[in-house]
């Protein structure tokens, strides 16, 4: 397939994997590169900016294909030092980088000068067309099935994709809800450049997390997900287990939620630990709903191989049959 985005960031199959918190390693990333598709390092999975460099370093002897970086920049536990993350990104030599969070706008001179590619994660069409208009070279337009953090607008992608089609000039891929080549052929009709994936990529053979996560999620349904922090105006969509449901509790009690009544449940180490021991409530972890789609864990080479033909298939035939009937 040839698209916009397979055409800016130089790779096979517009399929990239986004940004995933203790998920995006070297080993997955190039992986996701290696099958034709673009994989990305999560920045602040990696507890220094020196350890990131390190991570990218190994992910470049893992591939020769392109790969990204994600920086994400949301309300943390512990301070960040992102320009320091940043400065890191540009000294490795990766090319393409995925935002997400807050405006980019303060690193677009850096990125830029060191000919990087930006493409910024939009939970709307107004940070969207904000994103163009400040020199982004793409858009992940991410609707409101997707895992981690929608924004606070609750749009699905039936409406942000074509809504995007009409008022973006530059190319946008769909986010949330993929997994499929169904989900696939649909964004590319609705007018994306191609899909972000990150929740489908956690149940591959290279994603780094317990076989305990990757089972529970080929379980799942569609309504094993849930909104926590919806009270703090951070919501972030999470795996239905039994702390995703105490937090849910805790916000729903009268009066204001404070981030310290939840702290302890959702802190990210603790995601960290579930994800290595395989102990499914040990804490949370960011998960779509998408799970409801999800019944196998193949590589990563099969996945994209498979999505890429189902989707052709689709285009080439069954569509293709309606209109010449
Ligand atoms: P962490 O351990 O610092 O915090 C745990 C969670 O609590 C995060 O979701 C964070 O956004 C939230 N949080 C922290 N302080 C908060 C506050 N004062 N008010 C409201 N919410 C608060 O974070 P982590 O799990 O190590 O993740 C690191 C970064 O990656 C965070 O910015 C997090 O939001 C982001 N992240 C994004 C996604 C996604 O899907 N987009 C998924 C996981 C993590």
């Amino acid at each position: 397939m040839k698209t916009r985005i397979t055409e800016l960031l130089g790779i096979e199959h517009p399929i990239i994997q986004g940004g995933m918190q203790w998920v995006g390693l070297a080993e997955l990333a190039s992986a996701v590169s290696n099958a034709g598709g673009l994989g990305i390092i999560t920045a602040l999975t990696q507890p220094t900016p020196e350890d990131l460099l390190k991570e990218i370093e190994r992910c470049q002897s893992m591939t020769d294909k392109p790969f990204g970086v994600n920086l994400t920049i949301l309300p943390t536990i512990k301070p960040v030092p992102y320009d320091e993350y940043a400065q890191a990104i540009v000294g490795s030599g990766v090319k393409i980088v995925e935002t997400a969070g807050r405006n980019p706008e303060p690193y677009l001179p850096l990125f830029k000068e060191a000919g990087i590619k930006v493409i910024h994660k939009c939970t709307s069409i107004r940070h969207s067309l904000k994103a163009e208009k400040i020199g982004c070279d793409a858009v992940s337009v991410d609707g409101f099935e997707c895992a981690g953090h929608p924004g606070e607008d609750d749009v699905t992608n039936m409406i942000l994709l074509p809504l995007a089609a009409k008022r973006l000039k530059i190319p946008f891929l769909a986010s949330g809800g993929l997994g499929d080549g169904r989900g696939l052929a649909a964004a590319l009709a609705m007018g994306a450049d191609g899909i972000n994936m990150g929740t489908r990529f956690m149940v591959t053979k290279e994603a780094p997390i317990h076989d305990n996560v990757k089972q529970k999620m080929i379980e799942a349904t569609e309504l094993d997900t849930a909104l926590i922090y919806r009270s703090l105006r951070n919501t972030a969509r999470v795996f239905k287990n039994s702390i995703a449901e105490k937090v849910v509790e805790i916000e729903s009690r009268p009066g204001e939620t404070k981030f310290e009544d939840i702290q302890p449940l959702v802190q990210g180490v603790k995601g960290r630990e579930l994800f290595d021991g395989g102990d499914l409530d040990k804490g949370i972890w960011s998960a779509g709903m998408i799970v409801g789609l999800i019944d196998d864990n193949p590589s990563c080479e099969e996945l994209v191989a498979r999505i890429v033909e189902e989707a052709e298939d689709i285009l080439s035939n069954r569509l293709r049959e309606m209109i010449s009937a």
